[in-house]
């Protein structure tokens, strides 16, 4: 556990001290990096897009409206936050909240990978369909990658670094905010999350 959260508190430091336009823009800002929280032996770990105002402003993951989705969805499973690890792709607020790029994923996705594999999860549920793309194509899960819309709630195997482990592609907590038959889907597929309890 110690040397986990040493692995993890030098993947803090580099991306504190990482050279991006994100991280200009965060050192401008009065921003925080946000790297993950949660259990460091999670069998359950998510991941999310990109870091929003809130999460910017607290350093910590799915802190503002789309994380009071996420502990919903959790409580509806009877799953604590603690239990989990929760991280996102990309570690620092893209402005606005626009999508994150293609080459800011690729900047920071080797700092997730890492995560991974030090976290050695049983399952990774990704939120909205950035990271499940980068982990479909990273791990050559399927070709092409599909439609979040048409795999959302089914599960992959993939192979990680540290043995097999399983995808389970979920909408973004952020859709349950505007469109309530979204959210009765996140709920529905959150289910397949109960066996991993
Ligand atoms: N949305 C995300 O994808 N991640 C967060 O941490 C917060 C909102």
């Amino acid at each position: 556990m110690a040397d986990k959260t040493n692995q993890l508190r030098r993947i803090r430091n580099e991306v504190v001290a990482i050279k991006t336009e994100l991280a200009e823009q965060r050192r401008k800002g009065g921003y925080y990096p946000v790297i993950g929280e949660g259990n460091h032996d999670a069998d359950i770990m998510f991941i999310g897009e990109a870091p929003g105002k809130n999460e910017a402003e607290q350093a910590r993951p799915f802190c503002g409206p789309s994380g009071r989705v996420l502990d919903e969805l959790l409580q509806s499973i009877g799953l604590a936050r603690e239990a989990v690890y929760v991280s996102n792709i990309v570690k620092d607020r893209p402005p606005n909240n626009r999508d994150p790029s293609a080459d800011e994923i690729e900047a920071y996705a080797p700092f997730l990978e890492r995560q991974i594999n030090i976290i050695q999860p049983r399952v990774v549920a990704t939120l909205g369909r950035f990271s499940m793309e980068w982990m479909m194509r990273y791990f050559d899960v399927v070709a092409p990658v599909p439609a979040i819309s048409k795999v959302h709630g089914q599960e992959f195997s993939f192979t990680a670094a540290y043995g097999e482990a399983t995808l389970t592609p979920l909408f973004h907590p952020a859709v349950a905010l505007y469109n309530a038959s979204q959210k009765e889907t996140l709920v529905q597929d959150f289910l397949v999350l109960k066996k991993y309890l």
